[in-house]
Formats: C-alpha cells, structure tokens, sequence
C-alpha cells in the first residue's frame, strides 16, 4: 500500500533522514521506533508531504505523492490520515466533537450536509467504543484517553486505507495507553486498516505491529517481522532498545 524509497532530508545542512526506505502491506502494522531525534516524525510528515523530502519516491496505491498535483494530493491525504501524540493540542477546544469529526468529511467535500455529518459523528464514536451522548462536548471536558478516542474517530471519517499514528499514546498512562493500543488493534482488525505507529520504545510496539523498523539517527539500522525484533535482533541498537524494555 504504502512504499517509501530512498528519503533524504536535511535541515539546514544538518542530514536529518539519510535513506530511509520501507512499504507498508495491505492491512499491515508497521511499527517505526527510534529514540527522540531519529527522524521519526520526519518520515511521516514527509510521508503526507507536510515537509518535502530533498529526494526519494513515495507511492501510496502506487500513486507518487511527490508528484501529486494539489487535487490529487487532496485525495491521497484523505487516504492515509495522521493521529498525533497531543491530542489536547490536536484538537481544536471551540468545537464540538460532532463539528472535530464531521470536520474532515467537510474539508474533502465528502459530506455537505450538516445533520448527516452529524449521524456519522455519532457512527463513528462508536467505532471508537464511545457513544453518541459525547457529540456536543467539547475536548477540554474529556480524558487524555477519550481525546485520543476523538482524534481516531476524526482520522477514520474520511475512510482512509492508511493510519499514521506519530506517538499516539506517548502522553498517556500506561493503562489507558493499553485501551488505546486495544482499539487500534481491533480496527485493524475490523475495518482492515494499514498502520504506520511511532513508538520511541519497543515495548508498546509489541502488541500491535507485524513488522518493525528501527531507526537510528536518520537511517533505518533494521527492519523485521516481530518475531525477528525481538527475538533474535540483528543490530545492536536494537538490541538495546531491547534491554530497555521492562
Ligand atoms: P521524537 O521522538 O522526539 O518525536 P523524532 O524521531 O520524531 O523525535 P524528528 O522530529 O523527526 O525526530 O526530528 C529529527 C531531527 O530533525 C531532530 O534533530 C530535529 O531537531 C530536526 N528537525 C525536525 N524538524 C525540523 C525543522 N522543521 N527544522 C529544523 N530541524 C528540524
Ligand atoms: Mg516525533
């Protein structure tokens, strides 16, 4: 689904991504783990064309998004949708959670009537294990968890095939972060989604993902089914990351 060759970004001079190639797989969780500064978040802001790559190749259903014009661009966007770390911050506080998740149906001209988004709002909480009793909230009055909820449930109105999740439980208790990585698990599951998770630590990718890339000041050091990770590490950054896990 997702095939990413050869990306290269520096920053003022500074190489920040040094040959960064991967693919995600129909309905795969591709976990991509580094420490604070290895370029996750790059990759993936280079992956929706939030940052421009200085070179490499993106295809997602073998559409090259470097390429993309603004129109196709649009489309390929509603196609891979991102989740973030904060999703206080993610999530504007003046609107209402029917208006957060109807927003993208809006914005991609999916949905122009203002009750029926509304009716996939409410669909679409519970999708997410909440109810249709929450619409009219707004974020502040809601858990870090629920809010996490919110921002799934926003990601998944537009029916993306692709999930970028940067971090997303990072900020969350470690309880709540296991009903997060639950409900991801389950939707991949059940609506066949592909997910690209960043983790900075291998533990929380472990529940999730198929396969798992490790990234290491720009490059990737390995890549690898889980088994392969955590059982036999070929790298030994990888193998400390290891060590770190509880
Ligand atoms: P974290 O775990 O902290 O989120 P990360 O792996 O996501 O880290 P990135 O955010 O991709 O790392 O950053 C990689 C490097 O690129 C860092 O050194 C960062 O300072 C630098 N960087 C990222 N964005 C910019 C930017 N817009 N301008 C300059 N440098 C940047
Ligand atoms: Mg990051």
């Amino acid at each position: 689904l997702l095939q990413v060759r050869d990306l290269v970004k520096t920053f003022g001079g500074r190489p920040v991504l040094a040959g960064v190639s991967f693919d995600v797989a129909p309905g795969e969780v591709l976990g991509l783990v580094g420490e604070s500064g290895s370029g996750k978040s790059t990759t993936a802001r280079c992956v929706t064309r939030l940052t421009r790559p200085d070179s490499g190749q993106i295809l997602l259903g073998g559409r090259d998004v470097l390429a993309a014009g603004r129109r196709e661009l649009r489309a390929l966007r509603a196609d891979m949708q991102m989740v973030f770390q904060d999703p206080y911050a993610s999530l504007n506080p003046r609107m209402t959670v029917a208006e957060l998740i109807g927003e993208p149906l809006l914005v991609h001209g999916l949905e122009p009537d203002r009750r029926r988004r509304r009716e996939r709002a409410a669909e679409l909480l519970e999708t997410v294990g909440m109810t249709a009793e929450h619409l009219d909230r707004h974020p502040r009055s809601f858990s870090g968890g629920q809010r996490q909820r919110i921002s799934i449930a926003r990601a998944l109105a537009v029916e993306p095939r692709l999930l970028i999740c940067d971090e997303p439980v990072s900020s969350l208790d470690v309880s709540v972060q296991a009903q997060v990585l639950n409900l991801l698990r389950d939707l991949r599951e059940r609506l066949g989604l592909s997910i690209l998770f960043i983790a900075h630590d291998l533990a929380v990718v472990y529940y999730l993902c198929d396969r798992v890339a490790v990234m290491l000041g720009g490059e990737l050091a390995e890549i690898g089914t889980r088994e392969q990770i955590y059982g036999d590490p070929a790298h030994p950054y990888t193998r400390s990351l290891l060590d770190a896990v509880p």
